[in-house]
């Protein structure tokens, strides 16, 4: 069988790409080994993430209720029934799924996909040869090599849980360790969070992460840092001891999460027989326009490496296939001010650059305009929590070049800021926006 585009993975990135390709009229398939489509954003990632973290998110409303006059008597959370309303929404979406792929006379062809060359895939016994062929696995979640490690979960093993934790232990530095935490901690889990280093997110403005540092040690995370797993035992009752450096033991445990990051899943496609270069850790290059070294093969979303996000994977999918098949010759994504949010408590939103990159590239041209405050709903509530708002800016007139949010609504409010900030915003025309009051983010447009 002969294609226009071959998508290998049918997760945010590949779909993307099949799906445009498909409008514009071209043969396309999508090769997935999963039973469920939409990849890991849908299946372990960020939508059944999201559902856990508003059910967080209501567990930390229910103790502000008194302050606002509610009386009201918990009875009980139930784990099983939250997975469940999570599990059922995500198979409303993989059955969508299915469905539209027919619709869109997308082929789906189920199986593991090797290159036989840069023009032929296998899949099973099968072999498809396309003109252009998308290369969007994904990637999977790493397990350290240490003695015991295989006792530990992954973020995978985290959507599996059938019951909740009462003692978890999350050993990681990036997104998904500070989510997953999170979530566990507002549900009512005992959670240790493990740092080799003095703070998480190192890669984040400094005001996000010493805010959500101080504000998740208040809301009762063990953040422990300088902190590094050596090895993991099984105690008789089936929980486990983990052993770290500087003698220190954490008992008892029921849940051990590693979040350290993710793995390209390049091991098996047989890339060397297309000629696919990757790098050490089985991540593809790509140039400007998601070309890998050889012509007519791509790489999109988590296997490139860069902005390991749904929406980039997305965006860079469908620019793709514009340029494949819609005579639009220089359609690619701009990897430049991304916006990102993390779905910590409270959330982050965060686009652009840091305040140390812009004084490492602009140096004294560079102005901040900062803010801390008690939000409204919380100077009422019992349970007082920060708002931190950044705004990084670079020359004589003052454009707009990083944007910090911290706090409730911030996974809501960056968007907007992130069109104006893409568009070339400066200071100057924040101010002349008039504020929407009371808001938390009206403090962005009034900041001196
Ligand atoms: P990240 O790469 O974000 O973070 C992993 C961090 O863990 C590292 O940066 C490192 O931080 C720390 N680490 C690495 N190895 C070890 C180790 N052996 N022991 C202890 N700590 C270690 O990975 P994630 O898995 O959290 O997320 C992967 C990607 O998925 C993210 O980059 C993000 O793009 C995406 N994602 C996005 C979300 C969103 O948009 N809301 C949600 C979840 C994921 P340090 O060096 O400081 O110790």
């Amino acid at each position: 069988m002969h294609y226009d585009l071959l998508a290998i993975g049918a997760g945010s990135g590949g779909l993307s790409a099949a799906e445009r390709a498909a409008e514009y009229g071209k043969k396309t398939a999508v090769i997935e080994a999963n039973n469920n489509l939409g990849g890991t954003c849908v299946n372990v990632g960020c939508v059944p993430k999201k559902v856990m973290w508003f059910g967080a998110h209501l567990a930390d409303a229910i103790k502000d209720l008194p302050a606002y006059g509610f009386d009201v008597s918990l009875k009980s959370f139930s784990w099983g029934k939250l997975v469940e309303s999570r599990e059922s929404y995500i198979k409303g979406i993989n059955d969508w799924y299915i469905n539209y792929l027919k619709d869109s006379n997308i082929d789906l062809i189920q199986g593991y996909a090797r290159f036989i060359d840069a023009k032929t895939l296998q899949v099973g016994e099968q072999t498809y040869t396309a003109d252009h062929i998308v290369v969007s696995p994904g990637g999977y979640p790493i397990v350290p090599d240490l003695p015991g490690a295989e006792y530990g979960i992954t973020s995978d093993g985290f959507f599996e849980l059938t019951e909740q934790p009462k003692r978890a232990v999350v050993v990681g530095a990036g997104y998904i360790a500070v989510e997953l935490a999170g979530v566990l901690n507002s549900l009512g889990s005992e959670v240790s969070m493990l740092l080799r280093r003095d703070h998480f997110l190192g890669a984040f403005d400094c005001l996000l992460r010493d805010t959500l540092m101080e504000e998740m040690s208040n809301a009762g995370v063990n953040l422990m840092t300088q902190v590094s797993v050596q090895s993991v035992e099984k105690q008789d009752n089936g929980q486990l001891k983990i052993h770290c450096n500087n003698g220190i033991v954490l008992e008892d445990v029921d849940s051990l999460i590693w979040a350290i990051g993710r793995a390209p899943n390049t091991q098996n496609l047989n890339l060397a027989s297309a000629g696919v270069h990757h790098d050490e850790q089985g991540f593809i290059p790509t140039d400007e326009f998601q070309v890998t070294n050889v012509d007519q093969v791509y790489a999109i979303g988590d296997v490139t490496n860069r902005a390991p996000l749904t929406p980039v994977a997305i965006a860079a999918g469908r620019r793709l296939s514009d340029r494949l098949f819609n005579h639009q010759p220089e359609r690619k994504l701009d990897y430049e001010n991304i916006p990102t949010v993390m779905f910590s408590h409270p959330p982050i939103g965060t686009i652009g650059l840091t305040e140390e990159q812009a004084r490492a590239e602009h140096g004294d041209a560079v102005k901040i305009y900062q803010t801390s405050f008690t939000a409204m709903y919380h100077a009422i509530a019992d349970h007082p929590q920060r708002t931190a708002m950044k705004l990084v800016c670079v020359g004589a007139d003052e454009k707009v070049v990083g944007c910090h949010i911290i706090g409730m609504g911030a996974d809501e409010m960056l968007q907007g800021f992130a069109v104006a900030i893409k568009m070339g915003a400066t200071k100057k025309d924040f101010d002349n926006t008039v504020a929407i009051h009371p808001t938390s983010s009206e403090e962005l447009v009034t900041m001196r």
